[in-house]
C-alpha cells in the first residue's frame, strides 16, 4: 500500500528500466521513463530493414534466446498482458551441430531428462557421454559450487573432460551463455547457469525462442501497460547528470532540469559514471569506479538472405567454428521457423575473436561459405545485413565485483544486468534487477513518508 504517490524517474528504457517502471506504477507511483534512444528496448530491441526486392521487416539488434528458467520474464510478460506462448516458442533443450551431434533432453523428470539426453546423444563417443553425465552429477552433488573461482577451461580440465567434448559441447555452451570465451570465463557463473537450467526442473532447460521481433516481447507490452497506468515515456531524451536535492533528486536534460522524489538509474554500467561521477564523497566515487571497471564483449549477428526459402533441419543449430579457416559462425537460426522471412537465416558470433579483424562484407561472404559447407545451404545469397554490438555484455570473468542495487542515497537505486546477481549479463538478470531496485526505492520512500 502506498502512503503517498511519489514522482519517480527511471533513466533507461531497456528491459531493466521497463521492469522497474512496471513495479513502480504497480505500487501507485507517478513514473517518467527517460531514454536517450528513440525506441525502448536498449540492447534487446529491433529496427526496420528492407532487404532488396523483399518486403520490409523488423530485425533484432542481435538474435537472443531465452530459457525456461527465465521465471521473472515469464511472470512479467503475463503481468503486462502478453501470454508468453504468443511471442516465444518453447522447445526441449536440443543441441544439434553440423557434424552429426544430436542431443535432446528426454521427457523424464529432472535430472533423468538430462541424463537420458546425455546417454542417448548421437554423434558423441560413449566416453564423451559418460564424462558429461559424470560432470553434471558431480556438480549437482556439490550444489553447483566450486571453491575459488577459476576459468571454465581450467575447471573442465580438472574435471577430466575430454577435449572433443569440450570443443563440441562445453565451449559453445559457455560462449553462448556467458558471451565470454572459456579461457577467461568464470566457472562459478557458468555453474550458476547450469544449476538453473540443466540442473533444475525439466522445463527450466527448455529453449524459449522469440517468434516476433524483440521489441514485441517485453518492450511493446510493458510500454502499453505503463501508458495505461499513467506513466510517461520520454524518449530521445539524454539524461546528462543526476544531482541530489533536499527532498529527492534532480536530473539535467539538454534544455531543462526536472525534480523527482526518487530515481532508478537503469543504464548500462559504463554510462553510470557520467551520471553520478561528480557527486561528492568517497562512496559515490567508489561506485562510479566500480561501474566503470567492467570489461565488455561484443556479439555479431549476420542476417543472410537467399533467392529461395530454406529447409533447415532445426530452428537453431551449432556451427563448427574454425577461425583459422575463416569459419567464424557459431550458431545458425532458421528465421522461417521462428516467424521471420523463410529466405533468411541469422548467424551469431559471440565474444571477441579473429572475426573482428575482418571487414563486414568479407565476413558475410565467409559466413555464407561456411553455411554452404556445414549446413548445406546452396541457394544464392542475395543480401546481407550485419549488426555488431561492441558492448553487448560485460565479460563474465572469475571474481567479478558487481555493485548491488543500493546507492549512497536512499533516493536513487540501480538497475541493470550488471548489478549484483549470480547470473551473467542476461535479459532475466536485467528484469530481476528492475524488480529489486523498484522494491528498494518503494520501501525507502515509504519509510520517508511515515
Ligand atoms: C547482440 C546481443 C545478444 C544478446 N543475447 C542474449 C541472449 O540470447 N539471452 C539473454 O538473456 N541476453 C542476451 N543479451 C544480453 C541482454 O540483451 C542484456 O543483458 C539486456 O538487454 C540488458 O538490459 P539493461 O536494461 O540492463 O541495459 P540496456 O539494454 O543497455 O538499457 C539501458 C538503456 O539506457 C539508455 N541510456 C543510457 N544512458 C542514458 C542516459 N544518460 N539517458 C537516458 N537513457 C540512457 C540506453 O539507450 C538503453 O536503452 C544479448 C545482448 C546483445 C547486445
Amino acid at each position: 500500500m502506498v502512503t503517498r504517490a511519489r514522482t519517480i524517474a527511471v533513466v533507461g528504457a531497456g528491459w531493466a528500466g521497463l521492469s522497474a517502471a512496471v513495479r513502480l506504477v504497480d505500487a501507485g507511483h507517478r513514473v517518467t521513463v527517460f531514454d536517450a534512444a528513440r525506441d525502448v528496448g536498449g540492447r534487446a530491441r529491433a529496427f526496420n530493414w528492407q532487404p532488396p526486392q523483399m518486403p520490409p521487416e523488423r530485425l533484432d539488434n542481435g538474435q537472443h534466446i531465452m530459457i525456461g528458467a527465465y521465471r521473472e520474464m515469464l511472470e512479467l510478460l503475463r503481468h503486462v498482458g502478453c501470454p508468453p506462448e504468443t511471442v516465444l516458442r518453447r522447445e526441449p533443450l536440443t543441441l544439434i551441430d553440423s557434424r552429426g551431434l544430436h542431443f535432446k533432453a528426454g521427457r523424464l523428470f529432472a535430472p533423468l531428462h538430462l541424463l537420458s539426453g546425455m546417454l542417448f546423444a548421437r554423434g558423441l563417443t560413449l566416453a564423451d557421454r559418460l564424462a558429461m553425465a559424470r560432470l553434471m552429477m558431480r556438480a549437482r552433488r556439490a550444489h553447483f559450487r566450486i571453491g575459488a573461482d577459476r576459468s571454465v577451461e581450467a575447471w573442465l580440465l580438472e574435471q577430466r573432460q575430454p577435449a572433443s567434448l569440450i570443443a563440441r559441447v562445453w565451449a559453445p555452451l559457455c560462449v553462448a551463455a556467458l558471451n565470454t570465451p572459456m579461457h577467461i570465463a568464470s566457472a562459478q557463473i557458468f555453474l550458476n547457469v547450469l544449476r538453473d537450467s540443466l540442473g533444475a526442473e525439466r522445463g527450466a532447460s527448455d529453449f524459449l525462442l522469440p517468434t516476433t521481433p524483440l521489441d514485441q516481447i517485453v518492450p511493446a507490452h510493458a510500454t502499453r501497460y505503463l501508458q495505461a497506468h499513467g506513466a510517461t515515456l520520454a524518449l530521445g531524451q539524454l539524461v546528462e547528470r543526476i544531482d541530489l536535492t533536499d527532498t529527492g533528486v534532480s536530473i539535467r536534460l539538454r534544455e531543462e532540469e526536472m525534480r523527482f522524489d526518487g530515481l532508478i538509474a537503469a543504464v548500462a554500467a559504463h554510462r553510470i559514471k557520467a551520471l553520478i561521477g561528480h557527486l561528492p564523497g568517497t562512496a559515490w566515487a567508489k561506485l562510479a569506479t566500480l561501474c566503470d571497471g567492467f570489461h565488455w564483449q561484443p556479439i555479431t549477428t549476420i542476417y543472410l538472405y537467399y533467392d529461395e526459402a530454406l529447409a533447415l533441419p532445426a530452428a537453431m543449430m551449432a556451427l563448427e567454428e574454425k577461425p583459422l579457416e575463416g569459419a567464424f559462425g557459431q550458431w545458425l537460426f532458421a528465421r522461417g521457423a521462428l516467424g521471420g522471412n523463410p529466405r533468411s537465416v541469422a548467424v551469431v558470433i559471440s565474444a571477441e575473436g579473429r572475426h573482428r579483424d575482418v571487414d563486414g562484407a568479407e565476413l558475410e561472404r565467409m559466413v555464407a561459405r561456411q553455411l554452404r559447407n556445414q549446413a548445406g545451404i546452396t541457394a544464392h545469397l542475395v543480401a546481407a545485413q550485419t549488426v555488431t554490438e561492441k558492448r553487448a555484455t560485460f565479460a563474465a570473468v572469475p571474481g567479478l565485483l558487481r555493485p548491488n542495487n543500493q546507492t549512497p542515497s536512499p533516493h536513487i537505486a540501480l538497475a541493470g544486468d550488471y548489478t549484483e546477481s549470480d547470473y551473467p549479463a542476461t535479459l532475466e538478470g536485467a528484469l530481476r534487477s528492475g524488480r529489486i531496485a523498484a522494491g528498494l526505492l518503494v520501501k525507502t520512500l515509504r519509510q520517508g513518508s511515515d
